[in-house]
């Protein structure tokens, strides 16, 4: 299906939990979430009804995401009902990875295809201050489980910050040479509570290809990321600009909430409610959503923060 603009909307990605094992200072506050009640939050046979229903409309790629989606009890039912709704062609998870020693088999053979592993620095230190509760142990053998599961393609996420990571994007960057994954840099977005980030953490991703002089530039594979690839890499250098040159004219995006609302853009406060309804209102909800989604997401800056009204482990980043 089509949005106002022309933009045909393939993509949905779900949340499936608010809570996370994590406490990462970008994303969420220090005492996590406030748990909401177990009936305001869709239930699992919801979330696939709505994955139907998105599916009907033309969805067909599915991101499974959170807070940590690994923390979900039934975590890997989900992934096996959705990846068996006709029409979804590729399953995927944004993970942490601590969860994935664990997980990491059970989820590929329930039809996870691809992982996306949050990872932000390669210090020890500098991870247990940004997530204040993690261990980089727990995430690199998170990484090690995802690389010998079988999925077909790992990447890892690292959100740039300006003056905490921006001096390890080489060996960020030599994780491609390590290991078949691909490297994305994303640009740390003001979400509603990230304050204690402000305008100098907010470097544009140009500056990771100022410090990566041997990376040539190779074509996009169809997503948001520009690509890059080091001499003698196995897997590419992405870049992904929301803050500094947004992609909103691409977008195909559509987001659900672990409490059932679809918002047609991550940084608009605007949501549609799918709680408790039906087939067919939650498919008129859907296309509300969908001609709902504005033209683009607005300045975003220090001083012009998100307007999303929640923070990003309450979305699904
Ligand atoms: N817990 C999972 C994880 O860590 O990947 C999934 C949810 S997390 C909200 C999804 C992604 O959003 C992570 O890669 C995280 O780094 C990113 N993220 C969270 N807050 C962000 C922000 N303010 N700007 C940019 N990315 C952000």
């Amino acid at each position: 299906m089509q949005d106002h603009y022309g933009r045909t909307i393939t993509y949905l990605r779900v949340s499936v939990t608010e809570l996370c094992n994590l406490r990462c200072r970008y994303c969420m506050p220090e005492e996590g979430v406030q748990k909401k009640e177990h009936e305001s939050m869709l239930s699992e046979e919801e979330l696939i009804r709505a994955v139907r229903i998105a599916a009907s409309l033309g969805v067909r790629k599915l991101r499974i995401t959170g807070g940590e989606p690994l923390v979900k009890r039934n975590i890997v039912s989900i992934c096996e009902k959705a990846a068996a709704v006709p029409g979804i062609e590729e399953l995927c998870i944004t993970t942490n990875g601590i969860l994935l020693p664990e997980l990491a088999e059970p989820l590929c053979r329930a039809g996870v295809s691809r992982i996306n592993l949050s990872l932000d620095t390669l210090c020890a230190d500098k991870y247990a201050y940004i997530s204040r509760v993690g261990s980089l142990d727990k995430a690199l053998a998170g990484l090690d489980a995802a690389l010998h599961a079988g999925f077909e393609k790992v990447k890892i996420n690292a959100v740039l910050i300006g003056g905490f990571n921006d001096d390890e994007i080489p060996q960020l960057a030599e994780l491609t040479r390590q290991y078949p994954v691909d490297m994305r840099f994303i640009e740390l977005m003001p979400m509603y509570d990230g304050g204690d980030f402000g305008q100098e953490a907010l470097l544009p991703c140009t500056a990771v290809l100022d410090k990566l002089p041997e990376a040539v530039k190779v074509e996009q594979d169809g997503g948001v990321a520009k690509l890059y690839r080091l001499p003698g890499a196995q897997g590419n250098i992405g870049l992904i600009s929301p803050v500094s040159a947004h992609f909103c004219a691409e977008c195909n995006r559509l987001r659900l909430t672990a409490d059932g609302k679809l918002k047609p853009c991550l940084h608009s406060a605007d949501e549609y409610s799918i709680k408790g309804l039906d087939d067919e209102q939650m498919r008129e909800q859907f296309v509300a959503a969908i001609l709902g989604k504005p033209r683009w997401h607005g300045e975003l800056s220090a001083a012009n923060r998100s307007r999303a009204g929640r923070n990003m482990n309450q979305i699904g980043g």
